[in-house]
């Protein structure tokens, strides 16, 4: 293994805590970005879960959407969950007026898909790729999430929720994003697996 990766975690709104503590127990270094130059210092980054429509005009309001837009364009390696996912789609339904995304991933995501029929739920899924013993699924859990309506041939499809049938965890190269909330459950194994890609990066 490699040195300790450097993973900075967006800290403008949302539940930055929960993905540091998640980042540490997976082996990486945790640092929180609020500014542009501080996006220079890391070898990744998360996007958590909390409200993209603040999450957006927070990032434009510091200076930092079109820095990132930027550095993901350029291969950073980047993780979002929920509203994190919402950041990373290039294509977003049911957002507010004039609301963006930084993108990223070739996805449509619908805002608050789920949240329609019920707020907040939980369900396992089976995701591939992510490390720990065959046929254990993951406990998500889903608030208010969104779901990815369309992914384009480059897309990987990680995980469905098995009820709705609807697309919730991807991957496109380096970016990884989830509809729910693994920073909460104290499994970290989607970090573990985000830190690998990473690791794979630097
Ligand atoms: N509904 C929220 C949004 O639009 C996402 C919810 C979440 O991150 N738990 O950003």
């Amino acid at each position: 293994m490699g040195p300790v990766p450097v993973i900075g975690v967006l800290a403008i709104q949302g539940d930055v805590v929960e993905h540091v503590r998640a980042l540490g127990e997976a082996g990486a270094r945790a640092v929180r970005v609020r500014r542009p130059d501080e996006l220079d210092a890391i070898d990744g980054l998360v996007i958590p879960g909390g409200e993209s429509t603040t999450i957006w005009k927070l990032a434009r309001a510091f200076d930092l959407s079109e820095p990132l837009r930027k550095r993901l364009a350029g291969g950073l390696p980047a993780f979002g969950s929920c509203a994190g996912m919402i950041m990373l789609a290039d294509r977003l339904r049911d957002g507010i007026g004039g609301q963006e995304t930084f993108g990223g991933i070739d996805m449509t995501v619908r805002r608050n898909a789920f949240g329609r029929q019920v707020d907040s739920f939980e369900s396992d899924i089976e995701l591939t790729d992510v490390a720990g013993p065959p046929g254990q699924p993951f406990r998500a859990i889903f608030i208010r999430a969104p779901w990815v309506e369309e992914a384009g041939p480059a897309v990987e499809i990680l995980g469905t929720e098995s009820a709705t049938g609807r697309i919730v965890a991807v991957r496109q190269g380096p970016l990884l994003a989830t509809a729910f909330h693994p920073e909460l459950t104290g499994d970290a194994r989607v970090h573990r697996h985000f830190v690998d890609i990473v690791r794979e990066r630097t």
